[in-house]
């Protein structure tokens, strides 16, 4: 295999023209960040992030349930990363309710297990996560645990981005992890070059020139550069476990609107664990922060530096919006890895 610097290389002399690539994972900001890639890439070649922090697309609407069920006493368990999203009315985390922070659903069906009191597990993520709490469910947990479903599923917002054009995107970077589960046969209706890739400096890079091949070709298609852990059908049994549980759902994103089929929900017979039905909540469309762009972020059609706010009132320590908060999200990551325009 080629050298990240060989890859590079190539690269710069491959590109002639402004070329602009959207990833949808908070693995790919992270390490794109961290391992400084874009300073070594062609001038003209951009990649941005979209809508691929599972946190941060959590509309406001979905943390203020949250916050309605800590004030009808339920315990609630949530992943660290939730904790200081504001909601309308504050945070999981300043709430002063009894907040578990877990690693896992299992981890808050043993909360339930140990209590009569009423447990909700927050269950953000991607298809990455799914499967997992749809195990889980299926493995009959305590009658006092619920879920708040929050997920989402990646390839109906890429619809929703291609038909709106406003990022003006010439393929995308497709997320490896999710593509570990569900394949990448369903993303081949999207007539952009697109390419599955790992998380390694030189998978990116790779990545980035099989996109920049289709497009000099003129072709399009899914190519796999993250073989090694991605085939085209995905994970079978994981995806079965998960369609078993959940159905697809219309659902708002942050920064979106509400995206048709994006979301899952519990199917009917698991009517039980599901939280919303069980206290009657029901998701409120809440505005945005004035300031805060990470709307735009999301949509790929931002840096965090454009904000007026990034590194001044809005840090991790006192963050604004939920791009700041999650260790996915692109304002954290750029903060951390003090990345510069
Ligand atoms: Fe929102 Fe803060 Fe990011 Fe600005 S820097 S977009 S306020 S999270």
């Amino acid at each position: 295999m080629a050298t990240g610097n060989e890859i590079a290389e190539t690269l710069r002399g491959l590109v002639d023209r402004d070329m602009t690539f959207m990833h949808i994972c908070g693995t790919h900001e992270a390490a794109i960040a961290r391992t400084g890639l874009r300073s070594i890439l062609p001038p003209q070649l951009k990649i941005v992030m979209g809508p691929g922090c599972p946190v941060c697309i959590t509309p406001q609407g979905e943390i203020d349930a949250a916050l309605d069920l800590v004030e009808k006493g339920c315990i609630i368990a949530t992943y660290g990363d939730l904790l200081r999203v504001p909601g309308s009315k504050g945070s999981l985390e300043s709430c002063g309710g009894d907040i578990r922070v877990v690693q896992g659903i299992h981890k808050a069906v043993e909360i339930a297990e140990k209590t009569d009191k009423e447990v909700v597990f927050i269950s953000v993520g991607f298809e990455t996560t799914a499967p997992t709490v749809a195990a889980s469910i299926l493995s009959n947990p305590p009658k006092n645990f619920s879920i708040l479903s929050c997920h989402r599923v990646v390839p109906p917002a890429m619809k929703w981005l291609l038909e709106q054009g406003e990022a003006k995107l010439d393929g995308f970077m497709l997320p490896g992890h999710v593509c570990a589960v569900m394949g990448y046969d369903e993303y081949e209706q999207f007539p952009v070059p697109q390419v599955v890739a790992g998380f390694e400096a030189e998978d990116i890079l790779l990545g980035l020139l099989m996109l920049v091949e289709q497009v000099r070709e003129g072709k399009h298609r899914v190519d796999n550069a993250y073989p090694r852990v991605v085939t085209r059908e995905g994970n079978a049994k994981a995806k079965k476990i998960m369609y078993e549980v959940f159905e697809p759902s219309d659902v708002e994103w942050r920064g979106f609107p509400v995206i048709p089929q994006s979301g899952l929900r519990l199917k009917e017979e698991f009517g039980q664990y599901d939280a919303q039905k069980k206290f009657g909540i029901v998701y409120k469309k809440v505005s945005k922060h004035s300031a805060c762009i990470c709307d735009k972020v999301l949509r790929g059609i931002a840096e965090p530096t454009d904000c007026k706010l990034f590194g001044k009132v809005c840090t991790p320590r006192t963050p604004v919006g939920p791009c700041m908060v999650s260790h996915e999200g692109a304002c954290k990551i750029w903060h951390l890895y003090q990345v510069k325009k």
